[in-house]
């Protein structure tokens, strides 16, 4: 042994995550963290198992990963076209497709104009970074995706967390900023992924006016969700003028992959040459591009699936409350039952699943206030038999641990 270099664990900073990994799967007869979709049979029904299974805890809110017109465009364009990219969209990775889906994207969203990131997330990070270096001030809301923080470390920003979704607080910090040289950048999701909850996006605007600041609205989970057209929150709170970008997934109502950010400023030609999460990874392959290009067009021809998902999530929300769930105050597609211990929820968890319901077990650190949430996602392609039978079961589970 003498003579050999002394070698840190290079694993020894997991021993927390570790310890708390072992503790929670050995308290849970399977692994929350190691579910298979065997096969989806549909859009609500997968296999999980061995059993069908009903979906209540994807994020496929028009039910669009099933979209005949989007598989049979993948399909076509496939065959076509082959199956990949194999480089950056500012080298060899950019077809007519790409530049065809981020017209059609402004286009929708009336922007001048759109770049798409191969993910939602990379259309954070690269948005973010792009934007803002050291001696600007990212204000961020406290509750904000992961993707977002992401993006502010990889920015270099300062980063002032304000209150969730509260404007006071937001309004009080960027008064402080007053005499702050650097550019200032608030950003506010939709809707927030774990609670459902909606950001008041139109107070924002009053007040990134007021301060001087710009506003950018990440609308991953409203998208296609929200507004008489689908174009989110902004749209459903008539503030789209005050948004300065719009970033946002094609991987949640459009039911593919990829992400991007809309604007009416001009300077984000430039983003392209120094967005780092846009420039260094393959961009989409071709046939996401053509099916989200389909699941979009799919998405404006049938408005009634917003009505129906909106129609399914009340039905959702009302029938939980009804068995006597804490779920949050906002009726919206994603309903989260708040539960008091991570013991409780993962009890509660496996329950639903061993009796053919399939819901997101989110825990702390990830959700807010710390309580451990089982996170519903409601989908228009959900019957009200399928919400009926979901809620059935979460009321005898809710029975049998006497909640
Ligand atoms: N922003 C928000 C608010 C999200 O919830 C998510 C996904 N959970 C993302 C961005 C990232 O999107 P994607 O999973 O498509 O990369």
């Amino acid at each position: 042994a003498e003579g050999r270099p002394r070698v840190t664990d290079i694993f020894a900073k997991h021993q927390g995550l570790r310890e708390a990994y072992e503790g929670l799967t050995a308290a849970s007869p399977r692994n929350p963290f190691e579910v298979v979709i065997e096969r989806p049979i549909s859009a609500s029904v997968g296999i999980i198992e061995g059993r069908e299974t009903l979906l209540f805890g994807t994020n496929n809110y028009l039910g669009l990963s099933q979209s005949k017109k989007a598989i049979e465009a993948a399909v076509e364009t496939a065959e076509t076209m082959g199956v990949g990219t194999t480089g950056s969209r500012i080298a060899n990775g950019t077809f007519g497709l790409h530049r065809k889906l981020e017209a059609k994207l402004a286009e929708f969203f009336r922007r001048k104009h759109c770049m798409v990131f191969s993910t939602g997330y990379q259309a954070n990070l690269g948005t973010i970074s792009a934007l803002v270096n050291k001696d600007d001030v990212l204000l961020l809301d406290a509750d904000s995706h992961a993707s977002i923080y992401d993006g502010a470390k990889l920015s270099g920003a300062q980063v002032i967390r304000f209150r969730h979704n509260d404007p006071v607080d937001l309004e009080k910090r960027l008064a402080r900023l007053k005499d702050h040289t650097g550019a200032k950048l608030i950003i506010a999701e939709g809707i927030y992924s774990m609670t459902g909850n909606v950001a008041p996006l139109d107070k924002f605007v009053d007040i990134k006016t007021r301060h001087g600041a710009y506003l950018m609205a990440d609308e991953a989970h409203s998208f296609g969700v929200l507004g008489a057209h689908g174009r989110g929150v902004a749209e459903m709170q008539g503030c789209e003028d005050g948004i300065d970008f719009v970033v946002g997934t094609f991987s949640k109502s459009l039911g593919t992959v990829g992400g991007y950010c809309v604007t009416n400023h001009d300077g984000v030609d430039l983003m392209r040459l120094c967005s780092r999460p846009y420039m260094f990874t393959a961009s989409l392959p071709p046939e996401i591009i053509a099916a989200t290009m389909a699941a979009l067009e799919d998405m404006q021809a049938r408005p009634e699936l917003r009505t129906k998902l909106q129609e399914n999530a009340a039905r959702l929300h009302a029938g939980l409350q009804k068995v006597g769930l804490k779920t949050g105050e906002h009726v919206s597609p994603v309903v989260a039952v708040t539960l008091e211990t991570v013991d409780q929820a993962v009890g509660f968890w496996n329950a639903l699943l061993e009796n053919g319901v399939y819901v997101n077990l989110s825990l702390p650190p990830a959700t807010p206030d710390n309580r451990p949430l089982l996170r519903c996602s409601v989908m228009a392609a959900h019957s009200p038999e399928e919400i009926d039978r979901a809620v059935a079961v979460f009321g005898e589970v809710a029975r049998h641990f006497g909640l």
